[in-house]
């Protein structure tokens, strides 16, 4: 006997989903009309970022409901703080292949845990049954002018990534290809791969610093090259200077750490490029900061990147669906 109960869609958003996260004075109508109506504060700009996560493509089908929730609106948020907004509202599209309610529990807590945190209300959505998919848009504010976008970076300009490089496809690998770790590594790199910490506060800190930023998402090398793309540039790192963690050194070898570094996806960290005048008030800002940043290379006027201390061949085309 279980004692699941499947909630129709008005309780299931009723129970699950409205009034869970605070209520924004900016916020004039949520859950409950037709659309929410929203109140951009005056002289700023709406920043609107949108992605979706399907089972068995972003996620392993066996993934906690908690931490299939927080990673959705992680790699949302990592997209504002890539862009050096602040955090206001999110709707949710979500597609079930049933109602259950010990599921959606679970998922409304790992939502509202991260959701809360950065005092964003959720302010309506869509349900809909289908193949297990999350969609969620996030809504955020910047001054105009102050946008960090991926076009800025320029030769000379210092190349930095925040936090650890690697963990969270080394944390993949542990659950797709059994490999044995200790303990404490399996749940630390499980963690990193569950719940990215998006970098919110570092991209605040950002504006008027860096030239330009992005989130890595697909990995460093892929990602990065959409700054150079845009920038109309290229680059040298320093794969030596890539900040790795001890899980990662003590479990790969010393090439297949800097390759996981270099080429793993969903580490959710920043890159950004910072000129030489903005050195100075971005070390002021760095010591604000919780999350380490590290320098790992500059920024060339000829295209392409060229890799120091790594021998190794790679490719990084990161991950296309088409
Ligand atoms: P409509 O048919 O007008 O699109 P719905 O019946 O889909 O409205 O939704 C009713 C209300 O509940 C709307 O305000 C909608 O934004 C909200 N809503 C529906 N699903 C969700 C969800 N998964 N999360 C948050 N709000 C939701
Ligand atoms: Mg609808």
């Amino acid at each position: 006997m279980t004692n699941t109960v499947y909630p129709g869609e008005f309780a299931l958003i009723e129970s699950y989903f409205k009034n869970k996260t605070q209520l924004r004075s900016d916020t004039i109508l949520g859950i409950g009309d037709d659309a929410a109506l929203l109140h951009v504060p005056p002289q700023q700009l709406l920043v609107a970022a949108i992605d979706t996560i399907v089972s068995g493509v972003h996620f392993l089908p066996e993934t906690s409901p908690y931490d299939i929730a927080y990673k959705a609106l992680a790699v949302n948020l990592s997209d504002l703080a890539a862009m050096g907004a602040e955090p206001a509202w999110l709707t949710l599209a979500l597609t079930l292949p049933q109602s259950d309610s010990a599921w959606l529990q679970q998922f409304s807590d790992g939502l509202f845990a991260l959701a809360n945190q950065y005092h964003m209300q959720l302010v309506g959505g869509d349900t809909t049954r289908g193949p297990l998919t999350v969609t969620i848009q996030a809504h955020g504010f910047v001054p105009p002018q102050q946008a960090l976008l991926r076009s800025g970076a320029q030769a000379g300009d210092k190349i930095y990534v925040s936090g650890i490089l690697g963990d969270a496809a080394l944390g993949l690998k542990i659950l797709t290809e059994n490999i044995i770790v200790t303990d404490d590594a399996r749940t630390y790199l499980l963690q990193r791969h569950h719940r990215p910490s998006p970098r919110v506060e570092l991209g605040l800190s950002l504006r008027n610093i860096a030239s330009s930023a992005i989130d890595i998402s697909d990995g460093l090398l892929a990602d990065l090259q959409h700054i150079l793309d845009t920038s109309g540039v290229g680059a040298t790192v320093d794969v030596d200077k890539l900040p790795l963690s001890n899980a990662l050194r003590e479990h790969l070898s010393k090439d297949d750490a800097k390759k996981m570094a270099l080429t793993g996806g969903d580490d959710y960290e920043l890159c950004f490029t910072v000129p030489s005048q903005h050195e100075a008030a971005l070390l002021v800002q760095l010591n604000q900061q919780s999350v380490p940043c590290t320098c790992i290379g500059v920024i060339n006027q000829q295209p392409g990147i060229l890799l120091d201390n790594f021998a190794g061949k790679i490719e990084y085309a990161g991950f296309k669906h088409f």
